[in-house]
């Protein structure tokens, strides 16, 4: 897959739009804030995918609602750009923070289809980030809510 020069507050714009819907009939109010409007050199379709993956886990960490705020920051100490990604939702136990990003490791209990999670969402997210050089990490704090922090290299045009 092609990588290419992606204004990334646009393809937040675009995957909101896709999941607008879903977050507000689950009562859940969205905030962005840009803080810089960086260009990055990727794939993306795989950054969708990434902010994809990181909504849904956020609404479904909020069966009550809540408020999912979306930041987008520029480092220009280390050329990298910052995405954070927070929710107000159920958290995260400390022991399972290691865990999340594991292939297959989900908390999600099959529903009356025996739909549950594939535990791949982050797995899949930590992959296509290290593909494109960056980084993920989280902060959580159980009953108030999870931050994601994926960094991205502004731009690689040696590769
Ligand atoms: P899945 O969503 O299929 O369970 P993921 O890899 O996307 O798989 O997430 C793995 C697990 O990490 C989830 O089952 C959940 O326990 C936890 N998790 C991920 N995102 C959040 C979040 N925003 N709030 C609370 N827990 C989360
Ligand atoms: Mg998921």
């Amino acid at each position: 897959q092609q990588r290419e020069l992606c204004d990334l507050a646009r393809l937040i714009e675009e995957v909101l739009i896709l999941t607008g819907k879903d977050l507000s009939k689950h009562r859940i109010h969205v905030e962005t804030r840009f803080l810089a409007r960086p260009v990055i050199w990727a794939v993306p379709g795989q950054i969708e995918q990434i902010l994809v993956n990181l909504i849904i886990n956020a609404r479904q960490a909020m069966p009550e609602g809540g408020r999912l705020r979306i930041e987008v920051r520029d480092n220009p100490k280390t050329d990298m750009v910052e995405i954070e990604i927070a929710d107000t939702g159920v958290g995260i136990p400390p022991q399972q923070l290691r865990l999340i990003f594991e292939p297959f490791f989900t908390t999600k209990q099959p529903d009356e289809y025996g739909r549950g999670g594939t535990g791949l969402g982050l797995s899949v997210c930590r992959q296509i980030i290290e593909q494109h050089q960056g980084r993920i990490r989280v902060e959580s704090i159980v009953g108030k809510g999870s931050t994601f922090t994926v960094k991205l290299p502004k731009r690689l045009p040696e590769d």
